[in-house]
């Protein structure tokens, strides 16, 4: 068992860390923009940071899963938000969408996606379905050749932005009767309701279908997807995990930096014994849980990530990232606390990957049925 990068690999991690270098004047005005930042989807996109584990001949990059979080790990080292693009052109819906896509599907949405020109989002949430997804309502009902949908989604990451959106359906009664549909923006019966925003600075705007039609060249899922939709989204996971531990990171160096300059009491803030146990705690937290990422994202490599491997890493990397960030925070007191500094960005984006995309809990649950090897139902009896 070896825990280094290959050759390969590591030219490939200095390949992006020498293009992420050049982003770095940028990423503090970056973090705090409302504006998807297409400049630089489009500037990875020519770096062939987009599409990495999509195969060549669909024109992506054919690399791998680690590969993928290589190269967010070393953006978001410069510039936490722009590791977002990284996520969306790579571990998001792109990622299901290409894998269920059918060909001529595939040859109207990729290309710009791959492009740095267009981004999908994935619209799962609604209102009563939260944890319990399986309980959306969003319905797809037959019209002719095609389907009608209506429904509602909430918290749709890059809801303001997107130019085209991966709805889960339903198509009857029944976790077999989930599926799933491409909608474009500017559809008719397709309108958004109020933005909000998040404690992370994210902007989220309620989505609301009225009977939109639906071709059925436009199904990416028919009854029966839903299993493969999540075991898609394992991928959109594995990004949200790559994000919190790099964001918490960041976090962690900028504290380290600022424990070596910083004078109290006579001395620098790296010689207090009580500072010193707090970034050796940290260290121990980050590289752990570093290495469950590096498992799931390894073992990943031929195709989707074990949901159980995934969930460990999650949990581990939203729960270091977020205490790490904030832990850093302390050490650097008010030079921290303020927007002039990316930790308070990092402990604000570290905290919402808690709740997205699988909260801890959820993760925690689905971990306890491995261990037992028994699903748990949650619903009543
Ligand atoms: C930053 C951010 C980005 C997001 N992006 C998207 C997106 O792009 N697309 C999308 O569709 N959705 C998105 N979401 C929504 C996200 O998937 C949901 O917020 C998440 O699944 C939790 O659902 P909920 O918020 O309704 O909480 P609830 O499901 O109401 O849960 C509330 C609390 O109860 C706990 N809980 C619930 N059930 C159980 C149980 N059985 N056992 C133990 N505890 C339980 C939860 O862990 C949580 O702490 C995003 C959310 C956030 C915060």
């Amino acid at each position: 068992m070896r825990f280094d990068l290959t050759d390969e690999q590591s030219m490939f991690r200095d390949a992006v860390a020498g293009f992420a270098r050049d982003l770095a004047p940028g990423a503090l005005a970056r973090a705090h923009t409302d504006d998807y930042p297409w400049e630089i989807a489009r500037a990875m996109a020519e770096q062939g940071l987009l599409g990495i584990t999509i195969p060549e001949d669909r024109g992506g990059i054919g690399g791998s899963l680690m590969d993928a979080v290589i190269a967010i790990e070393q953006i978001a080292a410069v510039d936490p938000r722009a590791a977002d693009v990284v996520q969306a052109g790579n571990f998001g819906a792109i990622r299901t969408f290409a894998q269920f896509a059918t060909p001529e599907q595939q040859e109207t949405y990729l290309a710009p996606l791959l492009r740095g020109d267009g981004l999908i989002a994935v619209a799962m949430t609604e209102p009563d379905a939260g944890s319990a997804v399986t309980e959306l309502t969003t319905a797809a009902t037959p019209d002719g050749d095609g389907f009608r949908i209506t429904g509602q989604k909430i918290f749709t990451t890059h809801g303001l932005h997107a130019t085209v959106f991966l709805v889960y359906v339903r198509y009857g009664p029944g976790t077999g009767n989930i599926g799933s549909v491409l909608i474009e923006r500017g559809q008719e019966g397709f309108t958004f309701g109020k933005p909000v925003r998040f404690l992370s600075g994210e902007e989220w705007n309620p989505l609301f279908f009225d009977n939109v039609y639906v071709p059925k060249e436009k199904v990416l899922l028919g009854p029966g997807g839903f299993k493969k939709q999540i075991a898609g989204f394992n991928v959109e996971r594995i990004g949200n995990t790559a994000r919190s531990l790099a964001l918490g990171r960041y976090a962690f160096d900028a504290a380290v930096e600022h424990a070596k300059t910083r004078k109290q009491f006579g001395r620098l803030l790296s010689e207090f014994q009580g500072l010193q146990w707090k970034f050796a705690e940290m260290k121990i937290k980050l590289d752990a849980a570093q290495l469950l990422l590096y498992r799931a994202a390894a073992n990943a490599d031929a195709g989707f990530p074990s949901p159980e491997e995934t969930a460990i890493a999650k949990a581990a990397c939203n729960r270091a990232g977020f205490e790490c960030a904030s832990e850093a925070m302390q050490i650097m007191g008010g030079a921290g606390f303020g927007e002039d500094s990316l930790v308070e960005y990092c402990l604000r984006r570290t905290r919402g990957w808690m709740i997205a995309g699988g909260t801890t809990e959820i993760l925690l649950n689905r971990i306890a049925e491995t261990i037992f090897d028994r699903r748990f139902p949650q619903g009543p009896a």
